[in-house]
């Protein structure tokens, strides 16, 4: 794969070495810093293409104040203009250069800050943004904002539009909506998007000429994030409301992830398991589908660790789970129960086909013994224990499978035990 480029263009060789190094810690696109116009021109003609973003400074040595960022932005590379001046004039003319953003170096936080939008702007490509105006130029004037914050951009003119577009686009991530448009104004178009995406999920900010101050508790009492007045936008409030909007729902979803995931495989923890295992019996109980669960355990993995070490006994683990995954459907629960111990849940699978389902598993473990680092081979194997029987709780199928669990090892082990 083509590797991505961040260009650093900044004389200060302080500021400049210590902004490379928490990027390379923090990115993994290829960080290159220059510290001249010429350098930075000679990096725009090789690798133009590959540059994703570039944080300049606005004077450098060679050229006039300016001209790298004009030069580097007239490639179409999304640049954040890094400055030593507090200046109306020097502001407002990056502004005008259309940059994605203008960090004063006043502060010790600006570093911060930058590093932030850098990977603001390397996430964004990803998301994908509705902008809901009745109006086509105010819809075509943010919409333009955003994508020079790399956004993929949608543009519904009322909230019936929107709804339609969010329907056929369920990875719409944030909506900037209007207050007064025909059909469907903002506030309801929020209540309904609301009975589907909760905040944490989905961002909304309204943007308003209508009414009084009032108008912002309103749409944040109906659900916006956020919500900015329109006679006095300013477009570096709009991107720093917008950036935090989407940095909250990024950090709430990785706590999310945290708290549902086991750290080592990847997979759904246990308490995961459990809570979203019950859900799925009961809905599966109401559509008279049948569930399987099972409980899968390495055979001897004492004895792996023993032999080759803890470390490899947790790639054998990674390596083992990921194995197994590759074969789950989207609607399977896969899970680490703990230790060596895993468990399984399959939605609408026929009893009559647990069997050869999980011979397969066995099969698969034993095909792949795992290659570890040192160059060893580690033979593995697995049994399981399988619940075909409809039960009211995940808990007790789980129960009922560990018993078969047992007995697959009493019988020898690297074999699968139903009811
Ligand atoms: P059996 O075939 O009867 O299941 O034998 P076993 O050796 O696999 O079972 P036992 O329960 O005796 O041992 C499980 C071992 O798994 C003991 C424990 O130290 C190890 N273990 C538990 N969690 C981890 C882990 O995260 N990493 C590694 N490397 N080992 C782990
Ligand atoms: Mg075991
Ligand atoms: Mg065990």
């Amino acid at each position: 794969m083509d590797q991505k480029i961040v260009l650093i263009a900044e004389d200060s060789p302080l500021l400049g070495s210590k902004l490379k190094n928490i990027l390379d810690q923090e990115i993994s696109q290829q960080v290159i810093w220059v510290q001249s116009h010429a350098d930075a021109m000679d990096v725009l003609q090789k690798s133009g293409q590959k540059i994703i973003a570039a944080v300049v400074n606005y004077s450098l040595p060679g050229a006039d104040s300016g001209k790298t960022i004009s030069n580097i932005l007239s490639h179409g590379v999304p640049t954040i203009a890094f400055t030593g001046t507090v200046d109306n004039q020097v502001r407002e003319r990056i502004w005008a250069l259309q940059a994605v953003d203008y960090v004063p170096k006043d502060s010790p936080a600006s570093l911060d800050y930058v590093v932030g939008m850098v990977k603001r702007i390397i996430k964004n490509r990803a998301i994908k943004a509705l902008v809901v105006d009745d109006s086509g130029v105010i819809r075509e004037t943010i919409s333009h904002l955003l994508k020079i914050h790399c956004y993929q951009v949608l543009g519904a003119g009322n909230g019936v539009e929107a709804m339609q577009l969010l329907e056929q686009n369920p990875d719409i991530r944030l909506v900037i909506t209007d207050y007064q448009m025909p059909e469907m104004d903002g506030i309801q178009l929020i209540r309904k998007i609301r009975q589907r995406y909760s905040r944490n999920e989905l961002g909304i900010i309204g943007i308003s000429a209508a009414g009084n101050s009032l108008m912002a508790a309103k749409f944040i009492k109906n659900g916006a994030n956020d919500y900015i007045i329109k006679q006095n936008f300013l477009t570096e409030e709009f991107y720093c409301r917008i950036s935090q909007c989407m940095d909250q729902i990024e950090h709430v979803a990785s706590i999310r992830e945290a708290a549902i995931k086991d750290p080592l495989t990847h997979l759904y923890n246990r308490r995961y398991f459990f809570d979203i295992g019950n859900k799925i019996l009961a809905s599966a109980r109401r559509k008279k589908e049948p569930v399987v669960a099972a409980m899968i355990d390495v055979d001897h993995f004492k004895k792996i660790n023993d032999r080759f070490g803890h470390d490899v006994g947790d790639v054998v683990l990674q390596q083992m789970a990921a194995l197994l995954q590759k074969r789950c459907r989207k609607s399977d629960i896969f899970a680490r129960f703990g230790g060596e111990e895993f468990c399984f849940l399959a939605n609408n699978m026929d009893p009559a086909h647990a069997q050869m389902f999980f011979d397969m598993f066995c099969n698969l473990v034993e095909a792949h013994p795992i290659e570890v680092s040192t160059g060893e081979v580690v033979p593995v194997t697995i049994s399981i224990g399988v619940c075909r029987e409809q039960l009211d709780r995940v808990e007790d199928m789980i129960s009922k499978a560990d018993a078969n669990l047992y007995k697959a090892k009493k019988a020898g082990r690297n074999q699968v035990v139903c009811q």
